[in-house]
């Protein structure tokens, strides 16, 4: 065992797992082939119009996510009063109830797994994988949030009282986990709950939606929204019956919600910019393979991406690795991800102008390894990039981009190693890759980011085992982590108590 008392409250991880959902075995995928088709027509999304128009068939009543579209003031008013009044008698429920409709929740989402990923993948061209992993998370969020419901209930009894509603506004990045996520975290605490997706992944939100009504959730306990225009958008977020808002998204966002009201009940997580460091004593098989897996995932688009790889000690070490780190980059895989074949996808939208200068522009003394190249005319297929050269306080070291980019750091000892690690403002992810009880310990003490992780990649936390959150400012809030033990209690407030003698 290493680590200290610093490590009680964040979880440490030495191991590879997955869940055991996590497979992709079952033979039960739905996918259309699409070898047939070209990738062009596919961004068309010629594919996703076609899938979407199963989705009107569904017999709950979510036709299309347009359909959900609010366009003005009263219809918004409305709407969040019918979930403010609702909400009365689901907080009334007792937990054990509630509970339960929530694991029907997690079979239901389970059952609907190829529908989900096939969503995903048509809307945001989200890989098989990467998509599948998300469906086993949004059920192992609706049992573990069920699960604490017992909990908050039994410890707390009468002195917890859930705020009436919840915002969740989450992310296009994992458009099924995280708006299941924060949903079910919020009705598990006894609150009723307003889904915003984001404008690019509504299909994923309403499908999300589909499987919670589905379960058994009332219709004025949950409610999905879409409200195209700005200014209602706003309206929505600091509207004073919502109680909580709960955001993950980048920190520009938390900062334009704040700046809309400063008093706001924010639990957002927002950015990161994460590395792994590799010393000399490090199983180099491993360290590459987990680097390259945590940088190049999902495309680079995950908050807990690997951004950069520090790499400990002499030129000869650091040439090494880095060679071993382009060798695997370039025998990646990378297509449009409708095959498991596949191992770096598009990316869901098209690059931002930060993106952008990230995949097109080196700054002084750094080289491409790897250079990204557009390989499509959509704009949004790229091959990976690799920069070394990459100086401690430079733009690319401080920088966020949200993509798949990898950048390599050369220093000379642990010390300096960590950091250059802790520079950065954020403080989400972080990795170590070494055999040296020494090394890890030292580190262990000083590294400053939420979710850390030893010998493994640094995406892909695991509900109860590995919950979810930042650091700094890769944080806003009370800082609980989702799914973990203490995230329901960010959804309401308690009782003050009578202190006996
Ligand atoms: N929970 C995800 C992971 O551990 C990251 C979520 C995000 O990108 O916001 O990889």
């Amino acid at each position: 065992r290493v680590g200290s008392n610093r490590q009680q409250n964040r979880q440490t991880e030495t191991t590879e797992s997955l869940s055991a959902e996590a497979q992709h075995a079952d033979g039960a995928w739905k996918f259309t082939n699409t070898a047939d088709s070209d990738p062009a027509m596919r961004a068309n999304l010629e594919w996703a119009k076609a899938i979407a128009e199963r989705i009107p068939t569904s017999k709950l009543g979510v036709k299309t996510a347009a359909e959900a579209e609010i366009t003005d003031h009263a219809e918004l008013d409305k709407f969040i009063q019918k979930i403010k009044l609702g909400a009365r008698a689901w907080a009334a429920k007792p937990a054990a109830e509630r509970a339960d409709i929530l694991h029907k929740v997690g079979v239901e989402i389970t059952r609907r797994r190829a529908d989900l990923i096939e969503v995903a993948g048509a809307e945001l061209g989200k890989g098989l994988d990467q998509a599948d992993v998300e469906v086993s998370e949004a059920a192992d969020f609706a049992h573990y949030y069920a699960q604490q419901a017992l909990e908050l209930e039994k410890v707390n009894g009468a002195e917890f009282s859930p705020v009436d509603v919840t915002l969740v506004t989450p992310p296009w990045n994992f458009p099924l986990a995280i708006p299941a996520g924060g949903v079910l975290a919020a009705l598990a605490a006894g609150s009723g709950a307003i889904l915003k997706p984001a404008s690019v992944s509504k299909r994923c939100g309403a499908i999300i939606a589909e499987c919670l009504w589905a379960a058994g959730v009332p219709a004025d306990v949950f409610g999905l929204v879409n409200v195209g225009e700005k200014e209602l958008g706003k309206e929505l977020v600091t509207d004073k019956r919502i109680g909580r808002v709960v955001l993950t998204g980048g920190a520009e966002t938390a900062e334009l919600f704040r700046s809309w009201d400063p008093t706001l009940k924010l639990m957002a997580e927002t950015s990161g910019k994460n590395s792994i460091i590799v010393t000399p004593s490090a199983d180099l098989d491993l360290a590459v393979k987990d680097i390259v897996n945590s940088a190049f995932g999902h495309a680079g688009q995950k908050c807990s991406a690997c951004s950069y790889a520090i790499l400990v000690g002499s030129a000869g070490f650091s040439k090494r690795v880095r060679n071993q780190i382009v060798d695997a980059v370039k025998s990646l895989n990378i297509g449009w991800a409708d095959d498991l074949s596949v191992q770096m996808g598009p990316l869901s939208v098209e690059p931002g102008e930060k993106l952008m200068r990230g995949l097109t522009k080196l700054e002084p003394g750094q080289r491409w390894v790897v250079e990204p190249k557009q390989l499509d005319e959509t704009g949004r297929l790229w091959s990976p990039g690799v920069r070394a050269g990459v100086e401690v306080g430079s733009e690319y070291h401080m920088t966020e981009y949200f993509g798949p980019l990898l950048g390599i750091m050369r220093v000379d000892t642990l010390e300096e190693a960590i950091m250059a690690q802790n520079l950065t403002h954020y403080g989400l992810t972080a990795g170590l890759h070494s055999l040296d009880a020494e090394e890890i310990n030292l580190w262990l003490n000083n590294v400053e980011a939420g979710n850390v992780y030893v010998n493994r990649g640094i995406t892909g936390a695991i509900v109860q085992r590995q919950p979810f959150g930042g650091w700094k400012r890769s944080v806003v809030g009370e800082g609980a982590k989702a799914g973990g033990p203490n995230y329901l209690f960010g959804f309401g407030e308690f009782t003050a108590t009578e202190l006996k003698p």
